[in-house]
């Protein structure tokens, strides 16, 4: 029997929870108790509620829990310490808030909670220091758990090469163009006719998500909330037809206007701290910097550091702003559910999960 905090996992048979699910149920510090989801599953048997959808190399099928029975997200049966919240924005809202209320730390996936101001989103590499914000949001909010978020999945492989050049030049402009996988959108998702040969110029609230959020995780933590970054960000969401991967085209406009000699050298030098490199999901390499012309790419990048490291290439002059690059990451791993249990390590080295 494993010594490990009880963990339960909201919206378990949907893309991220699946992940979510195989993830934790061979995690060294956390016993995944409960399974939940819709009124629709609760009742059945996971493997019945949830069609898998992963493949061998994320461990058996259902996690090896196919006979468990799914629950409701009931936070007055459902009582853990952590909670993890892969439920779409709607039910988020309603459910996040009962299970900060009942005592659990939320760390959650959805975007309902993710610009209150004394909400943090969290990449352990990039803001740790921002998860302190939940001791305000406990006083404030009257609650003995937590919500903290993880950056919307576009956001993630934009935020970290940006938060690594601000810290070498000072980032002053940044126009992103993004080309999103179709899992991003969950089960089922985009219909087919529309996505297959297309591009859809259009993802609802992404580029505002994007614009925000990025400000937000570059911003400094104040007693009773976030003061974002000031530099102008501007952004343009696609969807594409590919399986896993969000890339996003970035140019930055970057102090001193360094060359893209030093901007290189500057990402492949970068190491985050001891800490956040320790967690057990941190992957060897956060960040990756491709030398040859046509990488990253989503087919041969996006699985590699088990999905968790975010990969840029391709940096070069732009006549517009000075440097742009690629910049790559796993939607559902590293931009959902591996970075959501990354953070919640880092909350428990931190003695934060009550
Ligand atoms: P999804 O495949 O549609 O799964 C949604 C999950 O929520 C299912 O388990 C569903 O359970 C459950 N659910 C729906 N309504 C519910 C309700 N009223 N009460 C309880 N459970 C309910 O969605 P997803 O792609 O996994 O996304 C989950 C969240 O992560 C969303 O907020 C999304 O924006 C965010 N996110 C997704 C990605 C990605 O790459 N897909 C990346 C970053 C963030 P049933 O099966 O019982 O209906």
């Amino acid at each position: 029997m494993s010594a490990g905090i009880p963990c339960a996992v909201l919206g378990a048979t949907g893309v991220v929870g699946q992940r979510l699910v195989a993830r934790l149920a061979r995690h060294p510090w956390f016993e995944l108790a409960h399974l939940c989801a819709s009124e629709k599953s609760a009742g059945k048997r996971y493997a019945d509620a949830c069609e898998w959808r992963l493949g061998p190399e994320r461990g058996p099928a259902h996690g090896g829990l196919g006979e468990r029975i799914v629950e409701s997200c009931d936070p007055a049966s459902v009582a853990t310490p952590l909670v993890f919240s892969a439920l779409d924005t709607e039910p988020a809202r309603e459910l996040e808030p009962a299970f900060a209320r009942a005592g659990s730390f939320v760390a959650s996936n959805a975007s309902a909670f993710r610009t209150a101001s004394d909400v943090p989103i969290v990449i352990p590499e990039l803001n740790p220091s921002h998860l302190e914000l939940v001791h305000a949001q406990r006083k404030a909010r009257g609650w003995r758990g937590a919500i903290v978020c993880k950056p919307n999945c576009t956001t993630v492989p934009v935020a970290l090469p940006l938060f690594v050049l601000d810290a070498a030049f000072g980032v002053e402009a940044v126009h992103a163009t993004s080309l999103q996988a179709v899992s991003g959108a969950g089960w089922p998702g985009v219909p087919s006719l529309d996505i297959l040969g297309n591009v859809v110029p259009f993802i609802r609230g992404e580029e505002e998500k994007l614009e925000q959020e990025t400000l937000k995780l570059l911003g400094r933590v104040r007693a009773d909330g976030i003061e974002p970054a000031s530099f102008a960000v501007s952004a343009a969401c696609h969807r594409v037809p590919v399986e896993n991967g969000h890339m996003v085209a970035v140019s930055v406009r970057l102090r001193g206007a360094p060359s893209p000699e030093s901007v290189r050298s500057v990402l492949s030098n970068w190491r985050p701290s001891s800490l956040e490199h320790a967690l057990p999901s941190a992957p060897q390499r956060a960040l990756v910097l491709h030398e040859a012309e046509n990488r990253p790419q989503p087919r041969l990048d996006a699985e590699a550091h088990d999905g968790m490291a975010v990969h840029v290439g391709r940096v070069r002059r732009c006549a517009v702003l000075g440097i742009q690059f690629s910049a790559l990451v796993h939607n559902a791993e590293r931009g959902a559910a591996g970075g959501n249990v990354l953070y919640a390590e880092l909350a428990r080295a931190r003695g934060l999960l009550s």
